[in-house]
């Protein structure tokens, strides 16, 4: 756990925006314009970026690990990268961009979804007006036994809506 991303748990916390249950872990991190107000400090490039926020450290998910992210306008990502293990799923929420791939390039918007694995070589830019927001995913490539219907299981339980 690092310490900026305690520093957003904390924050979180202190705006009572976490909850904690037994069996779950919700925050609200505000409309995705906002995304800015949570510094991270990014050891790649020795400096805090601003408009990405991981959420492992916040929810304690157990399986994957996923960013919330806002690019400004004419911006590209500064360097590209691959990883060890893990595939990522980038969701497009709102913009225009394109991602570099190996050797490819393609156009990204709202409603792209793009699977990488590990030893992809990616990068993104932000070559709409406004700002890019897309959602990214990281799991273990290779990792998901079970999945949809498969995994879901209908539970009889009332429900005191409040
Ligand atoms: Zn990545």
């Amino acid at each position: 756990m690092t310490t900026k991303a305690e520093s957003t748990r904390d924050k979180l916390v202190h705006e009572q925006k976490l909850k904690e249950g037994q069996s779950y872990t919700a925050a609200h991190l505000g409309k995705l314009t906002t995304l800015d107000q949570y510094p991270m400090f990014v050891p790649s490039l020795n400096r805090e970026v601003r408009g990405k926020v991981f959420i492992q450290d916040l929810i304690a998910t157990t399986g994957c690990e996923l960013s919330m992210n806002k690019l400004p306008a004419g911006v590209t990502v500064p360097f590209s990268h691959s990883h060890k293990e893990n595939e990522e799923v980038f969701i497009f929420i709102k913009g225009q961009g394109q991602m570099a791939i190996d050797a490819d390039v393609f156009d990204v918007t709202e409603g792209s979804v793009v699977r990488l694995a590990p030893e992809a070589v990616r990068c993104l830019r932000n070559t709409g007006a406004e700002e890019l927001y897309y959602i990214c995913i990281q799991s273990k490539a290779g990792s998901l036994g079970q999945h949809t219907f498969d995994d879901g299981v209908k539970v009889d339980h009332q429900i005191d809506w409040r």
